[in-house]
């Protein structure tokens, strides 16, 4: 039977930045850990989220899905040494994936991807 990750994940405040996602349980490289859903938007509507401070959305090719709906994926947060990967789903949604062992207690992070955060990062790579 393939394990339930996602009922495992937590919200709890982060050392990295206001609340993050965790988990409960250890979960090995490779693993489909949950479904990112939410609406699906235009890239000009994604511009204008943005500026209007909505920092929940995901690039998914052609569109962006605003996850500022959902109970645990909006508040994945940004390492560079990141434990998690996105990867393509559908045109709906998105697969976070674990990039590599994660252990029980351990925040979630995904790599964001853009100039910008790495300015504004204070991780070790990056200090
Ligand atoms: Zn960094």
């Amino acid at each position: 039977m393939k394990e339930n990750y996602e009922m495992h994940i937590e919200v709890r405040p982060s050392s990295i930045h206001g609340n993050g996602i965790f988990t409960n349980i250890f979960i090995p490289e490779g693993k489909e850990i949950m479904i990112i859903n939410g609406e699906v938007i235009d890239e000009q509507e994604c511009v204008r989220r943005e500026d209007n401070n909505n920092v929940y959305i995901f690039w998914n090719g052609n569109t962006y899905i605003d996850s500022s709906k959902t109970e645990k994926i909006k508040y994945i947060n940004h390492k560079c040494d990141f434990n998690c990967e996105v990867i393509d789903r559908d045109e709906y949604s998105l697969m976070l994936v674990s990039y590599r062992d994660i252990n029980a207690g351990e925040e979630l992070t995904i790599d964001y991807g853009y100039e910008e955060i790495y300015e504004a990062c204070c991780c070790s790579l990056c200090a």
